[in-house]
């Protein structure tokens, strides 16, 4: 197949309706019959990208293997694809307007007067088409930030309803994601906010060609109709997506409702095999009908949030499954944790996790939480800054560095035992500067973390400017705290571990970025079984 196929994914009458679950679905069930899909978000705020954002305000920053900092749903779509995506999958209105600001920097637009239309939707759509011209997949689903009518989202649906035109009716479809709500007081569902929100598409030029309705209830016949006659669509492309327990079963959801066929048709392509997915199955019944339950609690200062912590969450799901147990995340705030009350704050949880995070509120409580685990044997697990904390606990109260620290938290520390990295020390601008992305590790035979990747070269993905301070490697280890994963270019130490404990070790890279439905995380797979028993014990 040589002309590659665009479906756009629009949202109407509110936000959170769960786009990117959507895109992730159909892309899975596409991807299930054997065409090759990738999803791409296009965001409609002036941040160049989500990495200088703070947590509260758009959740998890999601890291991809090339180091780009992107939105959350990216997660969504490796783990429903487990297929990386990369710098390319995601574009805000921020880089749009950068890279256009710069051409004209550039004298590329000979002069003429920079606009909206034509430039800047230009700019918009050929980001949309950059991969689809790479020749890697056969269909290429775009997400669109943000509802319809909104002032900021506007150039993307003009350049949608362009690239509709261009590329012809059935190499390009709409389905765009509506609200059909429920009232209670009339005891009905009401499709009006829907008809207003194809409305809304329609004086954009924009004819959705698929409706899918989030909804509490299943629609009737009746409303399917109604939905279809004054919308515009077939009754067929008229899609119910109903509350899920979990996100993972809106797949089967949407193959039940066929939305994966109304689209193919649109587009003009045969349905090929039935979609495979027989393994995606086979994880579902595992995490629906666990043999064991533990309690993770997991410390961290974003808790008030979940966003905040979404691949962990997720990566949780998939070990879970794994070990046939369900795992109870137990969000702790590490600002209220301290020596006097940590004994009852953790009477019901099993295993500890300590969260990566940025800045020095709640630090003490994280380190504390560290110290629990080390010393009550309970399984304990470091991401990040929670791997630095194990550093930190481990030179003040086993080696007795008291004032040991990360310079992050106290720039006059007389033991900084994790440190600024010397590729940092001159950077002063905050968007895209961290060290990110992917990067070796080589592990040491005979460790925990050798048993847990059966493999000695590892690659996984980074978002830190602190390191573990190397002159300090010598007398931890000695005091116990080996350096079991280094990077083998530059020295940097990315995997510690505690061979007196049943399970203890943090690492400075982020696992959960990697866990996937098809490959979820062997540290989180091992980690929950460990909690599992500890839990026997
Ligand atoms: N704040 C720490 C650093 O920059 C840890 C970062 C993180 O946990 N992602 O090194």
């Amino acid at each position: 197949m040589n002309q590659t196929k665009y479906i756009f994914v629009t949202g109407g009458v509110t936000s959170s309706l769960g786009k990117g679950i959507i895109a992730a679905s159909l892309a899975k069930l596409l991807q299930a019959r054997g065409y090759r899909t990738t999803i791409q978000k296009f965001d409609p705020y002036l941040n160049v990208d989500p990495g200088t954002l703070n947590p509260y305000e758009h959740g998890e920053c999601y890291v991809t293997d090339d180091g780009a900092e992107t939105d959350l749903d990216l997660g969504h779509y490796e783990r429903f694809l487990n297929v990386p995506t990369s710098q390319a999958n995601n574009v805000t209105t921020g880089r749009i307007y950068l890279s256009v600001i710069e051409k004209e920097r550039r004298g590329e637009f000979l002069g003429k007067t920079v606009q909206v239309v034509p430039h800047i939707t230009n700019e918009i759509k050929d980001r949309m088409q950059l991969l689809g011209q790479s020749g890697d997949y056969d269909i290429v689903i775009t997400e669109i930030g943000g509802t319809v009518g909104d002032i900021e989202s506007l150039p993307y649906i003009e350049s949608v309803r362009q690239l509709v035109w261009d590329l012809g009716e059935n190499n390009a479809i709409v389905i765009h994601l509506t609200l059909v709500p429920f009232l209670a007081a009339a005891g009905e569902l009401k499709t009006k906010p829907t008809q207003h929100s194809v409305k809304t598409l329609m004086e954009s030029g924009i004819k959705a060609d698929i409706l899918v309705c989030r909804t509490e209830h299943e629609l009737s016949q009746e409303i399917r109709s109604k939905l279809a006659l004054f919308c515009n669509v077939k009754k067929e492309a008229v899609i119910q997506s109903i509350d899920a327990s979990t996100i993972y079963e809106v797949p089967n959801l949407m193959l039940e409702e066929g939305l994966d066929v109304v689209a193919l048709k649109k587009l003009d392509l045969p349905k090929k095999a039935a979609p495979d997915l027989k393994n995606w199955n086979t994880f579902l019944k595992r995490l629906k009908s666990p043999k064991h339950t533990v309690n993770i609690g997991l410390i961290g200062k974003y808790v008030e949030m979940q966003d905040c912590y979404k691949s962990i969450l997720e990566a949780f799901i998939h070990a879970g499954a794994a070990n046939e147990t369900k795992v109870n995340v137990v969000s702790i705030h590490s600002e209220y944790i301290d020596e006097e009350n940590i004994a009852d704050k953790f009477k019901d949880i099993d295993a500890i996790l300590v969260a990566p995070g940025f800045g020095e509120r709640g630090i003490e409580g994280k380190i504390a939480a560290v110290r629990y685990a080390r010393e009550n044997k309970m399984p304990f697990f470091g991401i990040c800054l929670g791997m630095q904390m194990s550093v930190i606990e481990y030179s003040r109260n086993v080696v007795g560095l008291a004032e040991a620290n990360s310079t992050e938290m106290n720039s006059d520390t007389p033991n900084p035992v994790v440190n600024l990295m010397e590729s940092q020390k001159n950077v002063t601008e905050k968007g895209g500067t961290m060290r990110l992305g992917a990067w070796k590790c080589e592990i040491k035979p005979d460790t925990l973390a050798h048993r847990i990747y059966g493999q000695t070269t590892i690659s996984e993905r980074h978002r830190h400017r602190y390191e573990y301070n190397n002159e300090y490697l010598d007398v931890l280890q000695k005091a116990g705290l080996k350096a079991s994963g280094v990077n083998p270019d530059t020295g940097l130490v990315e995997i510690v571990e505690i061979e007196d404990h049943p399970f203890f070790i943090g690492v400075q890279y982020h696992p959960e970025y990697k866990s996937t439905v098809a490959n979820p995380h062997p540290l989180f797979v091992n980690f929950v079984a460990a909690a599992v028993k500890a839990k026997k014990k």
